[in-house]
């Protein structure tokens, strides 16, 4: 089985209670952004609420471990997740 690395991959948010954010993000960042955004909704539920949500590519396949390096330098340092 070969397996194809998709020169320009599309990112989306799944987890397995909030479901599918349904977008194709054309970058980690803006996937992040995504992420982000429904982790702070959760959060504004209260009640120890939280997103489930992780980045996988729009295929449902895992990141990278380049990708996770990526996701971590990207992340805003300042903002403590979780
Ligand atoms: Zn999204």
């Amino acid at each position: 089985m070969t397996y194809e690395i998709d020169p320009n991959p599309t990112y989306t948010c799944i987890g397995s209670v909030r479901g599918r954010c349904g977008h194709r993000h054309e970058s980690l960042g803006e996937a992040l952004d995504c992420l982000e955004a429904d982790q702070h909704d959760c959060r504004q539920l209260g009640g120890g609420a939280y997103s489930d949500r992780h980045i996988v590519h729009s295929d449902g396949s895992l990141l990278s471990d380049d990708e996770h390096r990526l996701l971590d330098d990207l992340r805003d340092p300042w903002e403590v997740i979780r």
